[in-house]
């Protein structure tokens, strides 16, 4: 599943399409809600396919903001800041093997989960968490990158506006 966002009377080919997948799109939204909600006001529907959007005037309001940031170094501290936050959350249990590593259902009998992890071949031990009985965070799903941001603002200073389908 992905966030298909539109441009509504393109000047150029990179306003007429940005897609980013759910992963991406969430904290690339948060940011700009974060760092400008009242320039991203107008589109209330940011996290779903609903065709909100923003016209073209606060779509090229948006971009100024969003190039200011990146010309600054604010994408890259909230970037550098983002990633320190999320390998700093906690490992979540592992439902697939109850947090013992080792995966005794069905399939985890079937494909030999069920089995301590053999280091020498990485074979064995349960596949949602590797063996260790842990997985990361759900929030470490969630990228945020700085080149992202700059081709988001591409998109929307070409955009003349833009639904997010
Ligand atoms: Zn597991």
């Amino acid at each position: 599943m992905g966030m298909d966002v539109y441009g509504e009377a393109a000047t150029s080919e990179v306003g007429e399409y940005f897609r980013n997948n759910v992963w991406w799109w969430r904290p690339l939204a948060d940011y700009i809600l974060r760092t400008h909600p009242e320039l991203a006001s107008s589109c209330a529907e940011w996290h779903s396919n609903s065709g909100d959007g923003l016209n073209a005037a606060e779509s090229i309001a948006l971009a100024d903001a969003l190039d200011a940031d990146l010309a600054s170094g604010a994408v890259d501290a909230y970037s550098t800041a983002y990633a320190a936050e999320v390998a700093a959350l906690p490992r979540e249990a592992c439902n697939l093997c109850n947090s013992t590593g080792l995966r005794t259902d069905e399939i985890g009998v079937a494909h030999g989960y069920d089995k301590p992890r053999d280091p020498a071949t990485g074979r064995g031990g349960c596949n949602g968490c590797a063996g260790v009985g842990t997985r990361e965070h759900w929030a470490a799903s969630y990228p945020f990158a700085t080149e992202n941001v700059r081709e988001f603002a591409a998109f929307l200073r070409a955009s003349g506006g833009f639904k997010i389908l």
